[in-house]
């Protein structure tokens, strides 16, 4: 018999889809190959009864409530490839045993690219952050850098001139990636907001942690937090499915049903947007499995199968 529901990930997203479906009683496989976007953070805030669990003690209570769910079974391994059309995809795991499902959920995430800035990676989750919902309060304050990377270039100023909020002591680099408006400099100015213009060389401390950012000309201004986005990529598996993806490189899928550009394949949760955490991305899954068991109970009724 196929499994009702093969989901392919197992973050916020994937999670909150299996409890979803398990709890309308469909059969679900979940499957996860293990790395996880905030595996370098120790804490996950900003989520409300959650505020400062480890991630994987999120996970790990995830999985305990999810073995309530007879039908849902959640298997370590990553999903290699998937074909077939909707209602009979087959998915070849990393076990190499294939699979049969009758819908697919996307809930791969994406993947940070870290910026080729010597130091960037031992400090990306640790010194370096992308949000400042999720980790600024435990730093607010401090000398605060923020980084302009490729992608982030247009919108800039108000990032800046938002973590004005947090700290009054804020670095713009812009890497020589931006030219300056008047307008930015005036706003920029009016919230005593420092620009450095050259090129980033170097993140220098004692890693993980951060003490000062090293420009092309030697010079190096001091700061114990930088916040970034690097670019962000799919992982393999979604970008040889083939679904169509947006301008910014995130999967297109239906507002409401969560479903992609393939028939029968939906997706949840980072891999459709930039607005990236932890709640969003669980309410999207919620959202997928809802829209999912909606359709697949009428079907199911209509072959005679419930
Ligand atoms: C450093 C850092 C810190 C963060 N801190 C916070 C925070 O404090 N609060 C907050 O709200 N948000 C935070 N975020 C954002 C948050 O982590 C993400 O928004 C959230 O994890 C997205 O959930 P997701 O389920 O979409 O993807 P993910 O959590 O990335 O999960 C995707 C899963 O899919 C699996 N996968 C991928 N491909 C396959 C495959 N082919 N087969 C099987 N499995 C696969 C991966 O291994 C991974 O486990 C942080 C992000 C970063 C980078």
């Amino acid at each position: 018999m196929p499994y009702d529901v093969l989901i392919v990930g197992g973050g916020p997203s994937g999670l909150a889809a299996a409890l979803t479906l398990g709890r309308a009683t469909k059969g679900v496989l979940l499957c996860d190959a293990g790395p996880r976007r905030n595996a370098s953070a120790t804490r996950i805030h900003n989520v409300v009864t959650r505020d400062g669990t480890p991630p994987d003690a999120f996970r790990r209570i995830a999985r305990e409530q999810l073995a309530a769910y007879p039908r849902v079974e959640i298997r370590d391994t990553d999903v290699r490839s998937i074909s077939g059309e909707r209602g009979s995809f087959v998915a070849v795991l990393g076990d190499e045993v294939p699979v049969e499902a009758r819908r697919v959920l996307l809930c791969t995430g994406m993947i940070d690219e870290m910026l080729p800035i010597d130091g960037f990676r031992e400090r990306w989750g640790h010194a370096i952050y992308q949000c400042p919902f999720c980790h600024g309060w435990e730093v607010k304050g401090q000398r605060w850098g923020y980084l302009v990377s490729p992608g982030s270039a247009s919108h800039f100023r108000a990032f800046a001139l938002q973590l004005h909020g947090w700290t009054r002591d804020v670095v713009v680099f812009t890497d020589g990636r931006v030219d300056l408006s008047a307008e930015d400099r005036e706003h920029l100015a009016a919230a005593g907001i420092q620009v450095h213009t050259s090129p980033v060389t170097g993140l220098r401390g004692e890693a993980p942690r951060l003490s000062a950012v090293e420009l092309a000309d030697g010079t190096k201004i001091a700061c114990t937090v930088v916040f970034a986005h690097p670019p962000q990529r799919q992982v393999d598996l979604v970008r040889t499915l083939g679904v169509a993806l947006d301008d910014q490189g995130y999967v297109r899928a239906d507002p409401m049903s969560r479903e992609s550009s393939i028939s029968g394949v939906y997706a949840a949760g980072d891999l459709t947007t930039r607005m990236q955490a932890v709640t969003a991305a669980s309410a999207l899954g919620v959202q997928a499995a809802a829209m999912i068991n909606v359709e697949l109970t009428t079907e199911l009724v209509l072959e005679g199968a419930l």
